[in-house]
């Protein structure tokens, strides 16, 4: 079984900080408030980061079935699993 974690891991490392960015961002980013700069460079990365893609997705869906979601209530455990697949990437 292959988690989402270990396909952005897969992606390789130059990925990597954006990855940790989209986490921060997901929130502003679906509900718009991201600023344009900000917007453009989050559709960029999901367009090539499946992982990331994934992510998005499931707060959408979690957005829509509980309303707005704070990222600090939602994501500690995936904030968590980015810290160890990044302490992953440092050990390769
Ligand atoms: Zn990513």
């Amino acid at each position: 079984m292959t988690s989402i974690w270990q396909r952005i891991r897969d992606r390789g490392r130059r990925r990597d900080r954006m990855c940790i960015e989209i986490v921060e961002l997901v929130t502003d980013y679906l509900e718009g408030s991201l600023s344009e700069t900000d917007r453009s460079r989050v559709e960029e990365h999901l367009s090539g980061c499946d992982g990331c893609t994934n992510y998005v997705e499931q707060m959408r869906t979690t957005i829509a079935i509980v309303g707005r979601v704070q990222v600090e209530d939602l994501s500690e455990a995936a904030k968590a699993e980015l810290l160890a697949a990044f302490r992953g990437w440092a050990r390769n």
